[in-house]
């Protein structure tokens, strides 16, 4: 038996008990003829007290001599502090050690084992095992623990029943592109990592397995931009003879039951907004709700004056920035560089302050007296002390920048508080957008996404304008999950694959399997899949996903710990019947 006691458990009840405990040396305090040593172990920090009086000489030398990460176990009394810690669970008490095994030493850590560490992301990433000793990665591990046991017990309860999809498979289009692995037997042939299950999950309902899920890898070669991750994981369901109203049901009763376990928090309906809605309050398909701000559209209000600059742009917005009337000149001057970042890309700003004696003053006085200004106040909902800032140029750019700057100042006056949880689901996103580089329409979502009722004509004349019956699931700010009906007749995915430009043999080499199997009877589906480390992070009160992933690769897509990825030999490429051809 290593430990009869874990290192968070022994309370002032525990007093006279014989324990054995195992752990790591957190830290030890020599004076000399005392020697405390914290131990610490996954459940938390036992002090261990060694003395000149109690303790044999040589065993008290070793003591003095334990260094920091030794894995020691210790045999002892439990006995009553004289100082008490009030801060550490196991504070009362502490183990006057009679027996000292060294079970390990160790090299001294690159950083300090502390929440406050003073190590870089890098090196805690190259040193992850040592990283997460530590109570925050620890404890974000746990929590995500937690969050995966509750969606299981939830879709198990609902019928739902887990099913492994598999890893070496044919690409999957979602947008991005494929990670690819060579194959040994089948030369010059590859297979590719799913960057989701999505058509298994569909050939599943084609089986008949009617209510599925997965909590799942799934792999996307992009550009990483903050926060993204290579690999990721899903929870990716979908059910069979079902509707949109289903599947939202089913999904918010799963996002409800997490909010309710996890973070005790009840939340009775959540609320829907249309996607050109969204785009027109929020400037963003994923709203953070959690504060008002919303958008204002000025251009009835503000255009056809002398100001040229809003008279030739397609739309001029603005929002009304709470008490912002007493930013400073210079601290507007900021702002106004700051969305002018090529990160934003504004090229400027316009402002109105609105005076607590219900006049305004702008930076655009020359061009628009008090009346107008009152307009603009109206419509963006701005009251006396607030400040309204209006940006104005292309439609889609203008929206994303004053989102970005709603966001920021939304930040800045705290009115993005992790604690408070604001779900939404914004419905009837466009089927098909356009991709400028390619000069083509492509899938919003993924082809299989069914159109609505209806609508099917519209692609032939005015495929842009075309709604899916996909909808998207966003929590604070963030997309936490998203799906959508699928089609599930042959000649109509025929028919979107031709709109997307894939040639009919393209479409049946890429897709063949999908549409074969919708030969035998397809039964009406539909699903979504909730990327389960945002969702973590966000029910966790975190910014950032890293955390809440054991071991996560960095912005290079780089395991920095294990070093890959790494070259391969040449034994190796010579079986797989590759050859390189680097470009450095
Ligand atoms: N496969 C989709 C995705 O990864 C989700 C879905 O449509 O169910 O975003």
């Amino acid at each position: 038996m290593y430990r009869s006691h874990n290192c968070g458990e022994l309370r002032a009840s525990h007093i006279n008990t014989e324990v054995t405990l195992a752990g790591w040396v957190q830290k030890s305090r020599n004076k000399g003829f005392i020697v405390w040593v914290d131990l610490r172990d996954r459940y938390g920090i036992t002090q261990l007290v060694f003395d000149e009086e109690r303790t044999p000489k040589e065993m008290m030398k070793r003591a003095e001599d334990l260094g920091r990460e030794f894995v020691i176990q210790v045999k002892g009394k439990v006995i009553e502090r004289a100082s008490k810690n009030p801060n550490l669970s196991t504070g009362d008490i502490e183990i006057l050690v009679s027996e000292l095994t060294i079970l390990n030493e160790s090299k001294l850590p690159p950083f300090t084992i502390e929440d406050e560490t003073d190590g870089g992301e890098e090196l805690r990433m190259k040193y992850r095992y040592l990283d997460i000793r530590r109570n925050p990665v620890k404890e974000s591990l746990m929590f995500r623990h937690k969050v995966t046991q509750e969606v299981r017990n939830y879709l198990s309860n609902d019928g739902f029943i887990e099913v492994e999809t598999p890893y070496l498979i044919k690409s999957t289009p979602e947008g991005a592109r494929d990670f690819v692995v060579p194959s040994r037997m089948n030369e010059g042939q590859f297979y590719a990592l799913p960057q989701s299950p999505q058509t298994f999950k569909q050939l599943l309902m084609v089986g008949g397995m009617d209510k599925y899920f997965q909590i799942v890898k799934c792999f996307r070669d992009e550009d990483l931009r903050a926060d993204r991750q290579p690999e990721f994981t899903q929870i990716d369901c979908e059910m069979a003879f079902i509707d949109q109203e289903d599947i939202l049901n089913a999904f918010e009763g799963l996002t409800r039951h997490l909010l309710k376990e996890v973070n005790g928090v009840e939340i009775e309906k959540f609320p829907r907004m249309l996607y050109d809605d969204a785009m027109r309050l929020y400037g963003n398909d994923k709203p953070d709700i959690r504060f008002g701000m919303e958008f204002g559209e000025l251009n009835d209000v503000a255009q056809h004056k002398d100001f040229g600059v809003f008279n030739n742009a397609e739309l001029v917005v603005g929002i009304a920035v709470p008490g912002g009337n007493s930013y400073t000149r210079k601290e507007i001057d900021k702002l106004i560089d700051w969305i002018k970042r090529p990160q934003v890309g504004a090229l400027g700003m316009v402002y109105a302050r609105c005076n607590d004696d219900g006049s305004f003053k702008s930076s655009v006085d020359k061009f628009y007296d008090q009346d107008d200004l009152a307009k603009w106040a109206e419509v963006t909902g701005a009251k006396p002390g607030d400040l309204v800032c209006v940006l104005s140029g292309e439609k889609n750019k203008v929206r994303a920048q004053l989102s970005a700057l709603r966001m920021e100042l939304a930040e800045r006056l705290g009115l993005r508080d992790p604690k408070t949880f604001a779900p939404l689901w914004v419905m009837d996103f466009p089927l098909l957008e356009w991709d400028e580089d390619t000069e083509r329409y492509h899938a919003m979502h993924h082809p299989f996404t069914s159109p609505k009722p209806g609508q099917l004509e519209l692609l032939k004349t005015n495929p842009g304008e075309v709604k899916a019956n996909a909808y998207d699931l966003v929590l604070n700010g963030n997309e936490i999950g998203g799906g959508s009906i699928r089609i599930h007749d042959k000649e109509i995915q025929a028919l979107m694959f031709d709109y997307l430009g894939f040639t009919p043999e393209e479409a049946k080499a890429q897709f063949g399997f999908l549409m074969d199997a919708f030969q035998y009877g397809a039964p009406p589906h539909g699903g979504l899949a909730f990327g389960l480390d945002r969702l973590v992070a966000i029910l966790g009160g975190q910014e950032t996903i890293r955390d809440f992933i054991a071991f996560p690769k960095n912005n290079n897509g780089r395991d920095v710990m294990i070093d890959a990825p790494a070259p391969i030999d040449d034994d190796q490429l010579t079986e797989l019947s590759l050859k390189l051809n680097l470009k450095s």
